[in-house]
């Protein structure tokens, strides 16, 4: 995606590559670019809160999300960014231009994603944010820290979530990221859906839904809202989005979209 940009914007001599670091090199290796000629590096599982923690200086909205997606370096110091936010709201509002505002949402998951997407809702006006979380206390944990940022909204953990009272759908677990297609079939992966507290049958024709997980062939959540004739914004809308945003910070020019999209998804898009 970045360097499908990089080519787009004639940016020769810019790179984007992928870096394995274990956990115990993670802080060497960031000051190693950082001081190596690197721009700048998006960071994922495991390390987006070890990035925060490791930065020299840090935006607000990754202090309060508690997670750095982007690092962004100058002459040596490292600048934390959480662009998930952004990119989750722009994503969002491609297909439904008047979400969140008002709405009632209900976010599944309790990670790092989930964290954004909360916090990005209570920052656009969502009137009330459910969080359904597999392990629950993971849920509580998040409306306590993310709490005092809902001016107003009403912001609460659930373990009965109420689809039917959503305007908005926002799935930040990893369910569906595993094609049941792509496994053995006595490995018995089970229906991605209904890993998760809802049923395709009980998707309203109001509903927004944004599924954060991204694969080429959807998920089966878009499949289900697509066929239905939702406004969906799937994981590759909110990665694009997210990453045009780390692209403009690093090299201060406008992402090209269309060529991040099609270098996303190999053009099959
Ligand atoms: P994370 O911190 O590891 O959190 C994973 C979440 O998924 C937790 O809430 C976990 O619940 C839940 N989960 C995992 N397996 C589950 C299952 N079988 N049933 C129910 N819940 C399950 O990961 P993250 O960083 O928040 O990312 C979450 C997803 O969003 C990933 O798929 C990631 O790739 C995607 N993402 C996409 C974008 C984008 O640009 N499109 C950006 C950020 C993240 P427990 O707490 O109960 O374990």
């Amino acid at each position: 995606m970045h360097n499908a940009a990089f080519r787009e914007l004639g940016l020769e001599g810019w790179r984007y590559e992928a870096i394995d670091v274990p956990p115990e090199r993670f802080e060497e290796t960031v000051r190693e670019l950082a001081g190596g000629g690197y721009a700048g590096a998006n960071v994922t599982i495991p390390h987006k809160l070890r990035a925060l923690e490791v930065a020299d200086s840090a935006s607000e909205v990754a202090r309060v999300v508690g997670a750095a997606n982007t690092l962004v370096f100058d002459q040596g110091s490292i600048h934390a960014e959480n662009t998930d936010v952004e990119g989750f709201l722009t994503a969002l509002r491609e297909r439904a231009p008047d979400a969140p505002g008002g709405m009632r949402a209900l976010v599944l998951g309790a990670g790092g994603a989930a964290r954004a997407v909360v916090y990005a809702l209570l920052e656009a006006g969502a009137a009330a944010v459910e969080v359904w979380n597999r392990h629950p206390e993971r849920a509580a944990e998040l409306v306590a820290g993310l709490a005092g940022t809902a001016s107003g909204a009403e912001i609460v953990a659930t373990a009965d979530p109420g689809l039917e009272r959503a305007d908005l759908l926002v799935n930040a677990t990893s369910v569906g990221m595993v094609s049941p297609g792509s496994q053995p079939p006595d490995r018995g992966v089970p229906d991605p859906i209904k890993e998760l507290p809802l049923s395709a049958d009980e998707l309203s024709d109001r509903l927004i839904v944004v599924d954060l997980v991204y694969r080429q062939d959807r998920t089966p959540l878009v499949r289900a809202a697509r066929a239905r004739g939702l406004r969906c914004a799937d994981g590759i809308d909110v990665l694009v989005h997210q990453g045009a945003v780390s692209f403009r910070l690093w090299t201060g020019m406008h992402a090209p979209l269309g060529a991040m999209r099609s270098g996303a998804t190999n053009g099959e898009d």
